[in-house]
């Protein structure tokens, strides 16, 4: 398992480049963070070995466990993203746990978050998730999210940094057209709510997203394989 990740990050990371170069983007432009939720610590560890510095999780309770496990088995502990549904009853350990946070996608999200980062003594980094598809049952609408984005930066506790977004999922895949134009939608909701990160791309949707301006991918399955069902 360890030399299948290794190598199929090697291989993500050289069609990643070859994407950048073929849109004119420069090189580096895009950080890779691999998604982990349902994989097992083994392959957090052989990812971070691998070299990629970045985890995302799903599950608040899943991730404390796992990531407690691997910070004693790495040299270097990769930055921790929470990626998953932010219920505000769990926004406290959420903000322990996590360096990122790109999920917030409401005010009181927003709120639980900041308060959370304030009992951590810590400065929490987030996203702002916009909801740029009617597949997916969370974030912000479009037209709201400068009033969130104004929340958020009202709280001390919390660094707003940009924008995330999940792409419409068809099956089996979405037409290209409603592809550009989500991932655009996106992209124009950075533009007004500002910051410097657009998280869009998944496994099945990353050359688009990065074609849309994506500055960082968000990778599962393809680095992983299938994730466990439960
Ligand atoms: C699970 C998940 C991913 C990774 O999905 P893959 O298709 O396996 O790459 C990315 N982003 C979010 C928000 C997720 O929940």
């Amino acid at each position: 398992m360890k030399a299948d990740i290794a190598e199929r990050l090697a291989r993500l990371r050289e069609d990643l480049e070859a994407e950048l170069r073929a849109c004119g983007r420069a090189p580096g432009a895009v950080t890779i963070v691999g998604v982990t939720k349902k994989q097992p610590v083994e392959a957090m560890v052989a990812a971070v070995e691998a070299g990629l510095a970045d985890l995302g999780e799903n599950y608040v309770q899943e991730a404390r466990a796992k990531f407690e496990v691997l910070d004693r088995l790495v040299a270097r502990p990769p930055v921790a993203h929470f990626i998953g549904h932010v219920q505000t009853n769990k926004a406290n350990t959420i903000a322990r746990v996590f360096d990122v946070v790109q999920s917030v996608d409401r005010v009181e999200a927003a709120r639980a978050l900041g308060r959370g980062a304030e009992n951590a003594g810590k400065r929490l980094r987030v996203l702002l998730q916009v909801n740029i598809s009617p597949s997916e049952r969370f974030g912000c609408p479009p037209d709201g999210a400068e009033a969130l984005a104004e929340s958020i930066r009202s709280e001390p506790g919390l660094l707003l940094e940009g924008v995330m977004a999940i792409g419409p999922i068809g099956a089996p895949a979405p037409v290209p057209d409603a592809l550009d134009e989500a991932f655009g939608l996106a992209a124009m909701t950075l533009g007004r709510v500002g910051g410097s990160t657009l998280s869009i791309g998944m496994s099945g949707d990353w050359r688009e997203a990065v074609r849309a301006g994506s500055t960082m991918i968000r990778i599962g399955t393809a680095l992983f394989g299938e994730r466990r069902r439960d």
